[in-house]
């Protein structure tokens, strides 16, 4: 399994073989219409940026990797916490306070927001349900993805043998570095296990995020094959990416969103 770097309709962004036959993207800042700090693909509505820009490049993100033009994307309100969203056709379109969004409703598409922090993407081999996970690095030392397994297993019947996840581009261990805290939340709640990912250089941590949630993806029982890590780091490709570490609040922000096809799994 591998990540792909996709241009179409003139925006780029990422796709993991873990997810065929969902739709799926995780964006990259490149293919917008916003100017400025916000150039070019910024996908938040609440950094300050032109809304009409930022409307337009949620519609430009949606013809490229291929949602319905006029879909409502579901993305919550990320308060790097567990909290796991189930959306329905009927859910009202308001955000809420969650870092995971789960459904199982054929073409309707859900999402999560993110500028180095670990976008999660999650499908069912039955083309039961699909899953998007915000997860920080209080996320990551929380679980938030373990939690959006068992909401898949609890809401759907999903098993873990049967989900593929994508881990996708977030800020790499080499750019991450931190203080024992961040260390100490992840070994509290996974254990020794977790160590190799959370090497010290010097007096500072470099936590590698994507390998803990990939951990916490196995320890719920997804099998190491079914999960996909993207290499491209957010901060060292201030090309392609937001990177919150080295633009601080001065930029935009990627998405990634997730859709269970209308056609059905094929
Ligand atoms: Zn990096």
């Amino acid at each position: 399994m591998a990540f792909q770097e996709i241009t179409r309709s003139g925006v780029t962004f990422y796709a993991s073989d873990a997810l065929s036959g969902v739709v799926h993207g995780f964006a990259t800042r490149l293919g917008g219409v916003s100017r400025g700090k916000f150039d070019s693909l910024n996908l938040s509505d609440t950094r300050g940026d032109d809304p009409d820009c930022v409307r337009e490049n949620l519609r430009r993100f949606r013809v490229a990797v291929g949602v319905p033009e006029q879909a409502h994307i579901y993305l919550p309100l990320q308060i790097h916490g567990t909290v796991v969203w189930r959306v329905d056709r009927d859910t009202d379109p308001a955000p809420v306070q969650a870092d995971a969004v789960i459904t199982d409703v054929p073409g309707l598409p859900i999402g999560v927001r993110h500028a180095d922090c670990v976008p999660i993407l999650i499908r069912d081999a039955g083309g039961r349900a699909v899953a998007a996970v915000h997860a920080g690095w209080r996320g990551t030392a929380a679980g938030v993805v373990s939690a959006a397994v068992a909401a898949l297993g609890e809401q759907y019947g999903c098993v873990p043998p049967q989900l593929y996840a994508a881990v996708g581009p977030c800020i790499c261990p080499d750019c991450f570095e931190t203080d024992a805290d961040v260390p100490e939340a992840i070994l509290a709640n996974l254990g020794p296990e977790a160590a190799p990912y959370l090497p010290k250089r010097g007096r500072k941590y470099h936590p590698d995020l994507r390998a803990v949630n990939a951990l916490w993806l196995r320890r719920a029982g997804v099998p190491a094959d079914h999960i996909d890590i993207a290499a491209v780091c957010t901060c060292c490709r201030p090309d392609q990416f937001w990177s919150h570490r080295r633009l601080g609040e001065e930029r935009g922000c990627q998405a990634s969103v997730i859709m269970l096809p209308e056609e059905g799994i094929k």
